[in-house]
């Protein structure tokens, strides 16, 4: 079974600020791996200015709205996981696009507020069980009732 994982997990230094926040678990090399950077996936560079959802809106730390350049990157990661028949996925925790329970509050100034990431806002929508780095134990639970 196929598991989408956001790519920065990974290793692949797609963060806005060219890092990573890899993942070092023995488990993560049973599964079978399909990657996404939603932000990247959406025409955003590496580097790129942060940016955090405000209402509805997904400005950069300049003010610049990104709104569609994250919508378009949800809808890349909603067809991969159509692709791939993927019904989880492991992202990254407090990402405005990967985040599954909080995300910054807008306010630049790392406010956590509970809420969702875009993608993960759309994934959601079409069924998929949204993980984060900190719940592997829990989505290794669930990846083995599918199985
Ligand atoms: S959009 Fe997701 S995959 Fe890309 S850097 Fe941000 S948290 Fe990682």
């Amino acid at each position: 079974m196929k598991v989408l994982v956001s790519a920065c997990l990974m290793g692949e230094n797609v963060r806005y600020d060219g890092q990573n926040n890899l993942v070092c678990h023995d488990r993560m090399k049973e599964l079978d791996i399909v990657t996404c950077c939603p932000e990247v996936d959406g025409g955003l560079p590496v580097p790129r200015i942060p940016a955090e959802i405000y209402h509805d809106s997904v400005l950069n730390r300049e003010g610049v709205e990104v709104t569609a350049c994250f919508q378009k990157g949800a809808r890349h990661a909603l067809s991969l996981v159509q692709q791939h028949d993927i019904q989880v996925a492991i992202l990254k925790a407090n990402s405005p696009s990967c985040g599954n329970e909080s995300i910054y509050d807008g306010s630049f100034s790392k406010t956590l507020v509970p809420g969702k990431g875009i993608t993960v806002r759309l994934l959601e929508q079409y069924g998929v069980k949204v993980f984060n780095e900190h719940q592997l134990d829990a989505a290794f639970a669930y990846i083995t009732t599918l199985s």
